[in-house]
């Protein structure tokens, strides 16, 4: 489409040579036994990204004997919270010194723009430095009122081995909301990334062994979701699995953790809305549209990837998003101008198609895209942005994540119809409202179910506060004091204080 802002320059230089991302066990680097390896191309230029080492039972069950024996001898757990804390804030400072290096590779392995996988590795030493502040918050609560002689005490206590899983759309940032809280609580811990994007989580490696992390406290593993994602939880020395990824994924993960009765947290999918009210900002709820449905290629569990927006301004709203479209600069990963990149395989970008192609044949139209995107030299792996109106509540476009640049229009005419399309969901992990009336955004915020409400804005995160979702978008937060406590036990200590305990036996 050539009235579409494509950008073909490239203003920086791809690697020499591939990375080879190893297996991060007790503190040293390895092959995989049998010595297998998967290749990652890159899905914009087609080149050689990585070679990554894919483990299988055997590099599993070391991992989980190390993150066990790292956990029971007391080694990091019985360090004090500022100790803990000094190395996380290290890792947070490798972290930021790496930037370039861990930006460079999370693009060419996932397609998305440099600028992008800057705020995402760049970003992510944030939450390791707001994680070790959390380190020395472990405290919990005296009871001083249970009668004279006695009193209570609740402590918390890490949970112990925890599995972290986690997928290709932002790889070091969701591996930096679990990873820094589960280890400042006195977790140990064995980490899988994707297949698909292995090497920055790999190259965690080097800097936590650089910020004096004991051995064995982090493993990582690199493979398939079967064997090692399945066996991460399903093992009997696994306490908690940490998951983020697809909603079949999770409930998969959820039944094999019930043999165990381990505790699992879950981060999975979103089909989140924008609502938008006649009498909002309009140009900036439009431009907050397009980044919430075209940022990381729509490729985000937080994608806005339906609108909701009422009948009187829905003409004009969507003509204006459909204009933003045109000048969103799609394109060349490797040029730090681009803002949305390519898709992260074919297969997905056939899934996405196969969305809208059925849409359409159903009755939909499609206001803007509706199909691949060749961009000149670096392939054809890319897709158009999409807007689709005409849809119904029914169709799979507007139920399911398309997890692509794909924004389809619902319309409504009052605030109950609007709750009403808003909860029509099997997903609740985030929504967004405009209005400039506090009372509208403040409804709208109480009644609809999502674990996060943006009112005039979208996307904003901070570490401080809690993310995740309700119905199928997930169970247990992640980030911020309550995150923090996700890994954390409690303890009830009951300790008599004063008199002799009255003797149960009646001795003769
Ligand atoms: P996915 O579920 O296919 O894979 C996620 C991870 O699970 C990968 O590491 C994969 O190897 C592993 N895995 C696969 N099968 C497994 C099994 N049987 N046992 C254990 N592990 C297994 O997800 P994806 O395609 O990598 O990521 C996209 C999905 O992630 C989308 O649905 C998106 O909404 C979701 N997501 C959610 C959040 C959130 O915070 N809520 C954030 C990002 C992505």
């Amino acid at each position: 489409m050539k009235d579409l802002n494509i950008i073909t320059e490239q203003t920086i230089a791809l690697p020499e040579t591939p990375y080879q991302a190893r297996h991060y066990i007790n503190g040293a680097y390895l092959d995989s036994a049998d010595g297998q390896v998967s290749d990652r191309m890159s899905p914009s230029h087609g080149v050689l990204v990585s070679q990554a080492a894919l483990g299988s039972v055997i590099e599993t069950e070391a991992a989980i004997g190390a993150a066990r024996a790292a956990f029971d001898d007391g080694r990091w757990s019985r360090l004090s919270g500022k100790d803990r804390a000094a190395v996380l804030n290290k890792v947070a400072d490798l972290i930021e010194a790496h930037e370039e290096r861990l930006a460079l590779i999370e693009t060419l392995e996932s397609g998305k723009p440099i600028s992008q996988a800057r705020g995402e590795c760049g970003g992510a030493a944030d939450l390791w430095r707001y994680a070790a502040s959390l380190a020395r918050t472990s405290h919990g609560e005296s009871h001083n009122a249970l009668g004279d002689d006695m009193l209570g005490v609740v402590i918390k206590e890490p949970i112990g081995v925890v599995s972290i899983i986690t997928p290709w759309n932002f790889p070091f940032w969701i591996l930096s909301q679990k990873l820094p809280f589960a280890l400042a609580a006195g977790c140990t811990c064995v980490v899988k990334p994707s297949e698909m994007t292995p090497s920055t989580t790999a190259m965690l490696g080097e800097f936590l062994t650089e910020a004096g992390l004991p051995e064995g406290v982090c493993n990582i593993v690199l493979g398939y979701g079967d064997p090692v994602g399945s066996l991460m939880s399903t093992h009997a020395d696994v306490d908690m699995v940490s998951f983020t990824g697809s909603t079949a994924v999770g409930k998969r993960i959820s039944k094999a953790a019930s043999d165990t009765l381990k505790k699992v947290a879950l981060e999975l999918g979103g089909k989140n809305p924008q609502v938008i009210f006649p009498d909002a900002n309009l140009e900036s709820a439009a431009d907050a549209v397009t980044f919430g449905v075209y940022f990381n290629v729509g490729q985000c569990c937080n994608s806005s990837s339906r609108i909701i927006v009422h009948e009187d301004i829905a003409d004009a709203f969507v003509n204006r998003v459909v204009e933003m479209s045109r000048h969103v600069a799609f394109g060349n990963p490797l040029n730090p101008d681009t803002q949305v990149g390519a898709i992260v395989t074919a297969e997905h970008q056939a899934k996405i198609d196969a969305y809208v192609s059925d849409a359409k044949e159903a009755g939909a139209e499609i206001c803007i895209g509706g199909g691949s995107l060749q961009v000149a030299e670096i392939g054809s792996q890319f897709y158009q942005p999409t807007v689709v109106r005409g849809v119904t509540p029914d169709m799979a476009i507007v139920r399911e994540e398309v997890f692509g640049p794909v924004l389809v229009v619902q319309t409504f005419k009052t605030m109950d119809e609007v709750i009403a399309l808003t909860n029509d969901s099997d997903y609740g992990l985030s929504a967004g409202v405009w209005s400039e009336n506090v009372h509208t955004c403040l409804e709208f915020s109480r009644r609809a179910q999502a674990g996060t409400i943006w009112t005039n804005t979208w996307m904003d995160g901070f570490p401080e506060l809690a993310f995740g979702g309700v119905k199928q978008s997930g169970q247990g937060r992640e980030i911020g004091q309550y995150g923090y406590d996700e890994f954390l036990e409690v303890k009830s200590l009951v300790m008599r204080v004063g008199d002799t305990r009255a003797p149960w036996v009646k001795m003769p």
